[in-house]
């Protein structure tokens, strides 16, 4: 993916983020285009709607099909706005580019899918289609299957390709809808510098009140723009309504929003990262020293054959260290994950003293 050209839009000014919004899904007309006007008279650019929506078990609403083309062909003829669909079968590509969508994406459950993602690759190929193409990251969080979605877009020609960082699924009930393990898109961006990544902060969150700090989020990692639902009337959405946001809600969150500007000096960024690796050393001392701690307990045991793991003594330490570190403001999330993987480490070490024959 040598050859990517940006993704511009004739009057919408390429130095600022780029801002997609609009319906999770198309309903019917009077919603889209209640929409698209809110939309229109808050600044918004690019709109998007779901056409075809994959959905995780049958029964749920699956979109409205082709008829809701004509409504994003009333959108851009009444607001200007560019108009944006997701896309995951050649019947679909070859609709939406019939109809004259401006730019298409790609749904996270088929870039999961090779298959799928050649299909649209080839009708793309096929119809010589010059139109952006974003594509989401899949489902798991496998960096290599996203990339060879993009490859697949970028072999048959689609030059204005982008990424769509909307999160990745896990079992279990969290904070977010889907883990946004940020890790995945900046190696993304460290490997492919000059491909567009836009965040999807709706997916990611599935809550309206976690977009905001998301967004800003993303824009502080320097993401090139912002995929957001927005419905004139989010309570009554057919999917996802507990993420969606009105278009002026969106619009005070879109005008809160600090955009770091990419081109300054970056000398306060050398002192900062100076610093990070600093305290970095730090906390890698710290975790050896407790380490070595655990391996003197480990003796102990050992020497009045006590098991390695007493459960209490456990719960108490990942309840009391929860308390402290979620008082620091941290997320309880991120906490959990580092004591448990301290917890295991400190167990390997112990094992590894018990079975030491010569001790
Ligand atoms: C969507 O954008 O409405 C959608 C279906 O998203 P995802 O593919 O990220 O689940
Ligand atoms: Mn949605």
């Amino acid at each position: 993916m040598e050859d990517l050209k940006p993704i511009a839009f004739e009057g919408i000014d390429t130095s600022r983020p780029l801002i997609i919004a609009g319906p999770c899904s198309a309903e019917t007309e009077e919603q889209v285009l209640c929409t698209a006007r809110e939309l229109a008279a808050n600044g918004i650019r690019i709109f998007r709607a779901g056409i075809w929506k994959p959905r995780t078990k049958p029964g749920g609403f699956e979109g409205v099909g082709a008829p809701g083309l004509e409504w994003l062909r009333t959108v851009k003829q009444e607001t200007g706005m560019y108009t944006s669909t997701e896309v995951a079968t050649r019947q679909h590509v070859e609709q939406a580019l019939e109809a004259g969508v401006d730019m298409l994406w790609i749904g996270a459950r088929t870039s999961a899918n090779p298959f799928a993602m050649q299909e649209i690759a080839d009708t793309l190929a096929g119809a010589g289609a010059d139109i952006p193409v974003l594509v989401k990251n899949p489902v798991n969080p496998d960096l290599e299957l996203w990339i060879g979605a993009l490859q697949r877009i970028y072999n048959a020609g689609i030059h204005r390709l982008g990424a769509i960082h909307r999160g990745f699924s896990t079992y279990g009930k969290h904070l977010y809808r889907n883990m946004p393990q940020w890790h995945i898109p900046i190696e993304l961006r460290l490997r492919y510098p000059s491909l567009p990544i836009i965040c999807d902060p709706s997916h990611i969150g599935g809550k309206r009140e976690l977009i905001a700090p998301l967004a800003q989020q993303a824009m502080d990692m320097g993401f090139n723009g912002l995929i957001i639902e927005s419905h004139c009337n989010p309570d009554q959405a057919w999917s996802d309504a507990a993420q969606q946001l009105t278009p002026e809600i969106l619009n005070f969150i879109l005008n809160t929003l600090v955009v770091r500007d990419s081109r300054q000096s970056t000398e306060n960024l050398t002192l900062l990262r100076q610093q990070i690796d600093q305290i970095d050393n730090e906390l890698l001392e710290v975790l050896a020293k407790r380490m070595r701690v655990s391996r003197e307990i480990g003796q102990y045991k050992k020497e009045h054959r006590m098991p390695v793991v007493q459960a209490n003594r456990y719960n108490d330490v990942i309840r009391t260290r929860l308390k402290i570190g979620t008082d620091m403001e941290m997320g309880s999330e991120f906490l959990k994950t580092v004591l448990l993987a301290i917890h295991e480490e400190s167990v390997r070490q112990q094992i590894e003293v018990l079975n030491d024959r010569t001790r």
